[in-house]
């Protein structure tokens, strides 16, 4: 089948909506890209000739996205696709955005803009063409990431441009020129132009892709590191053991590969994780415990995540997710002890907990690991079968019972109901009214004995 047949007719009968107004309209960029690779394009958009007045003029459903940059986004046929007037950009003086955009009436002035040669294809569907005024269907078969024109003024026009070429390039699971890749080089420092919420898009995009350890080494390679993840440096080199074959770095970016695209996130905790163990071994002398490094890397785990933006709630998982990294099961706990373990993590992030272990243990290439894993997870698949008690509000009293049963109204109740959640965490058949009220009482004799 040939790659035109492979478009859908929507697409077709999209572009000829322009032609039969006297437009021209091409599908361009990344869809152009995704069906010479063979791939499905997840969307498809569109450079015109049309003003973007008249493109929202042309269709029913349109939505203003960007107007002023010249684009529209027309729901058709059950697609939404994005149609662009042909422009050109005009000065960059921030390495940010351009300084103005202006319409052009050439495709071909519209190509030059873009920044790689894979991403300035476009095609003709009229004539079934492919147009390709860059060589970028060579670069595809040679599976490059290549600017076009100037490597250094690219860069210089747009900083966000170094980060795609690694995101590309990692995605796609391409190489990057030589020359772009130098350009990268010298031009690293100035990534931090952009805002913090782009640099984290486009490295969260190489966390989606099925090998984010080629992203991270080209990040490494080119030094951009050094500007967005300054935290990752220390852990460059530093051997944890001296029987391990690899460096710390490199244990973590293979364990973001081990885990599934389908969930960034835990690839993001799996990089941040054990960040701190480099600074806790360093301190060694001052008697660092095993559980401090996990407690220092969640605490540099959550500066960088909320330094690039990360919502509060993503902030905290990831920092859950790292603190808890450091228990060490292992088959003399009790029932209770890993009852006390799902007590620690919350439920929705019980299989991401047992996912993230599973890929650092295959990273660490121990099987005693390995298998020590497999019997906590069956062993506590079992316990949460059984649906014990894990926190305060499933526990048969609560502050109101004790208040009746004449606690005082203070600080005690709290801690009392802790101390039930302690015992019931030990042993759930304690979990009834009539023994946690005798427990509480026998408590509170207690404390108040002690302060007495
Ligand atoms: P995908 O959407 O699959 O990530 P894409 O190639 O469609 O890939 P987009 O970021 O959606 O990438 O951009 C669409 C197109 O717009 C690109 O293919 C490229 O031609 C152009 N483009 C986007 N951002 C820039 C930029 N910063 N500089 C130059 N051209 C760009
Ligand atoms: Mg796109």
């Amino acid at each position: 089948m040939s790659l035109f047949e492979k478009i859908p007719d929507s697409v077709y009968r999209f572009a000829a909506r322009f032609e039969s107004a006297g437009f021209e309209c091409y599908p361009v960029g990344g869809c152009v890209r995704d069906l010479l690779s063979g791939k499905n394009p997840a969307d498809y958009d569109f450079a015109v000739s049309s003003p973007p007045e008249l493109t929202c003029k042309l269709f029913r459903r349109v939505i203003p996205t960007g107007i002023k940059h010249g684009t529209v986004t027309v729901l058709f046929e059950g697609f939404s696709f994005e149609a662009t007037t042909f422009r050109t950009e005009n000065g960059y003086s921030d390495s940010r955005r351009p300084d103005s955009v202006s319409f052009t009436g050439s495709l071909a002035e519209d190509l030059k803009r873009r920044d790689f040669t894979v991403n300035a294809l476009a095609l003709d569907l009229k004539n079934q063409k492919i147009i390709d005024l860059f060589d970028g269907c060579g670069d595809l078969k040679r599976k490059l990431i290549r600017c076009i024109g100037s490597p250094q003024e690219r860069f210089e026009e747009d900083a966000l441009r170094l980060l795609r070429a690694v995101r590309f390039a990692s995605c796609l699971g391409f190489e990057i020129d030589h020359p772009t890749f130098e350009a990268i080089v010298k031009a690293a420092p100035s990534v931090k132009k952009n805002s913090a919420e782009r640099i984290r898009d486009e490295l969260t995009k190489i966390m989606k892709s099925s090998k984010p350890s080629i992203g991270w080494e080209l990040m490494r390679r080119s030094g951009l590191i050094t500007a967005v993840l300054p935290e990752l440096l220390p852990c460059i080199g530093f051997q944890e053991t001296e029987n391990r074959r690899r460096d710390l770095y490199t244990r973590l970016i293979e364990t973001c590969d081990a885990l599934p695209p389908e969930k960034p996130l835990l690839r993001w905790a799996a990089l941040l994780n054990n960040i701190g163990k480099t600074k806790s071994l360093a301190e060694k002398d001052n008697r660092q415990s095993d559980n401090d490094y996990g407690k220092i890397s969640a605490e540099i785990a959550g500066a960088v995540m909320r330094r690039l933006k990360f919502s509060n709630e993503q902030t905290q998982t990831v920092r859950l997710l790292i603190k808890t990294g450091t228990i060490r099961y292992d088959s003399s706990w009790s029932d209770g002890a890993i009852r006390r373990f799902a007590a620690a993590v919350p439920e929705n992030l019980w299989d991401d907990w047992f996912t993230l272990r599973r890929a650092e243990a295959l990273t660490e290439e121990s099987r005693t690991t390995l298998l020590l894993l497999d019997e906590f997870r069956e062993r506590f698949r079992k316990c949460a079968m059984e649906n014990p008690a894990l926190s305060l509000k499933d526990l048969a009293i609560n502050g109101a019972d004790l208040l009746a049963a004449g606690f005082p109204k203070s600080r005690i109740i709290g801690d009392t109901l802790k101390f039930l959640l302690e015992a019931v965490l030990e042993n759930p058949s304690e979990n009834t009214r009539e023994r946690l009220t005798e427990l509480a009482k026998e408590y509170l004799l207690r404390t108040s004995e002690n302060q007495s």
